[in-house]
């Protein structure tokens, strides 16, 4: 059996990190590193946020510019790595009885390249999408994670790209310096603690956590990519905190990495932290 494969969660934040280079960006690329090199990479974007369940299923996907009104030097990115059709109907089998569709016309989402192109800088791990069906409620999407568990052990790392807090209308457009709202701080160090303690009934059910989870998620977009990465995990995993850091008060850069003790001996990440609901600019 392969090295079991971290699971990871990575907050995105602007598309513009794509082009950055900050302590986000190298902490990413830091963690490609670091990581046991997987065969193939499953994406669960906050931007392919449908109304299926479906798994990008090209030998060559297109790098999607799913934004607007950016620089002319991001829509000229491209992320060319390979698909893998093979593991697209993988993937179908595994979810069966749950009806996946193979889909042709996605491609890579800026949710899925704009971490990756750091993570991964030579585009040479192929790479499929799952979609997020929106229609859904929060256990169904953990609900898949466990159910893709498996993966990891078949040298397939699962990595859902959002982020843990996304309120866009509270952010601070003009200074992306502001300190963390207090709601937001509090959140992010109740959502570390949770994840820390295992305690996924709550991070699941997050209404249930009251004024400041209505805040921080005030749609579930960007959410549902962590409970992915949750529900993969395994007994035995520690869950890591490679990145933190809110951004223009309302965003939050958390990353979370789950991963086996014995594959991880040492801190991998011992070197980025800070404390959490610290401003980070870039
Ligand atoms: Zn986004």
């Amino acid at each position: 059996m392969a090295d079991r494969i971290p699971a990871v969660f990575l907050g995105h934040g602007n598309p513009m990190q794509a082009l950055a280079s900050n302590d986000y960006t190298r902490a990413w690329r830091r963690l490609g590193e670091k990581m046991p090199r997987p065969r193939a990479i499953l994406a669960i974007s906050a931007h392919w946020y449908g109304s299926k369940t479906a798994v990008t299923a090209v030998a060559t996907p297109r790098t999607l510019h799913d934004f607007g009104g950016f620089p002319q030097e991001l829509y000229q990115v491209q992320y060319p790595a390979p698909g893998d059709p093979v593991l697209a109907h993988e993937i179908q089998r595994l979810l069966a009885p749950l009806a996946v569709s193979l889909d042709e016309s996605w491609g890579l989402d800026h949710g899925t390249w704009s971490v990756l192109r750091h993570v991964y800088p030579d585009a040479d791990v192929p790479v499929v999408q799952l979609s997020i069906d929106a229609t859904k409620a929060a256990d169904y999407h953990f609900g898949i994670g466990r159910a893709l568990a498996p993966l990891r052990d078949e040298g397939v790392l699962i990595l859902g790209s959002g982020n843990l807090i996304h309120n866009l209308r509270m952010y601070a457009w003009n200074k992306p310096s502001q300190e963390p709202y207090d709601w937001a701080a509090r959140f992010d160090n109740k959502v570390q603690e949770l994840m820390r303690a295992g305690d996924n009934a709550p991070l699941i059910q997050y209404e249930t956590l009251g004024p400041d989870a209505a805040l921080a998620i005030p749609t579930p977009d960007h959410y549902l990519p962590l409970l992915y990465v949750l529900g993969t995990r395994q007994p035995g995993d520690l869950v890591r905190f490679p990145v933190s850091g809110i951004e223009g008060g309302s965003l939050s850069m958390l990353a979370v990495e789950l991963g086996t003790v014995s594959g991880h001996q040492k801190p991998v990440f011992g070197d980025f932290r800070k404390p959490a609901g610290g401003a980070r600019t870039h």
